[in-house]
């Protein structure tokens, strides 16, 4: 297999914070801002920040049609909070996000940057590590309220879906990178080993 290189999208938002955790996990990455930087790359994260900015970022430098190409050849998505509303199919400022995921979504839906919180929850990742809750940090995080029948559900938080996957597109709505906990960031990597063998 070829070395690979995740780029993180690096436009607005936490984009530093995922570069450095997967710079400790020894992966090569890439600070992505320009469309034509995804040909470089093998997966991408999108960041957690302020979704309307990196919306109207993303139009302001093309990068929507490239970024459903990127997704559409298979290559690994995963967003992060702000990043997750970008991969949704919700209506935000009069436009639909990117609708790479059967998600449905409200924004700041548990409460304002005070309300901000942590919680342990359960993962269903398929791994031996699942035993252990994974801290998760919340802020003015989007909402899952419905996501289709394709969608699986690989954490949740009191009965809500906060960490799932469908295909190849995976999102959390609460904030990994802000953690040492790099089992998340693991599991995005061998989504983009998987993808990688099957080319
Ligand atoms: N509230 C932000 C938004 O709607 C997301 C917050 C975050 O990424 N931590 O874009």
């Amino acid at each position: 297999m070829k070395e690979f290189l995740v780029g993180v999208l690096a436009l607005q938002g936490d984009f530093r914070e995922h570069i450095n955790i997967l710079k400790k996990m020894n992966i090569r990455t890439r600070e992505i801002k320009y469309p034509g930087q995804l040909e470089e790359i093998d997966g991408l994260i999108i960041p957690g920040g302020e979704s309307t900015t990196i919306n109207k970022l993303l139009n302001k430098y093309g990068f929507k049609e490239k970024l459903k190409g990127f997704a559409e050849s298979g290559n690994p998505i995963f967003g992060t909070c702000a990043g997750l509303i970008i991969l949704a199919c919700t209506i935000v400022d009069n436009e639909k996000q990117l609708c790479l995921i059967d998600i449905n979504i409200k924004r700041n839906a548990y409460g304002r940057q005070i309300e901000s919180f942590e919680k342990n929850i359960s993962l269903d990742l398929k791994q031996e590590a699942d035993n252990r809750k994974f801290n998760s940090i919340f802020i003015r995080a989007p909402r899952i309220i419905d996501a289709g029948k394709n969608v699986k559900t690989l954490g949740n938080c009191n009965g809500e879906i906060v960490l799932a996957r469908e295909n190849n597109i995976l999102v959390s709505a609460f904030h990994p990178e802000l953690t040492n906990d790099k089992r998340i960031h693991q599991y995005f990597i061998e989504m983009i080993i998987e993808n990688l063998k099957e080319i």
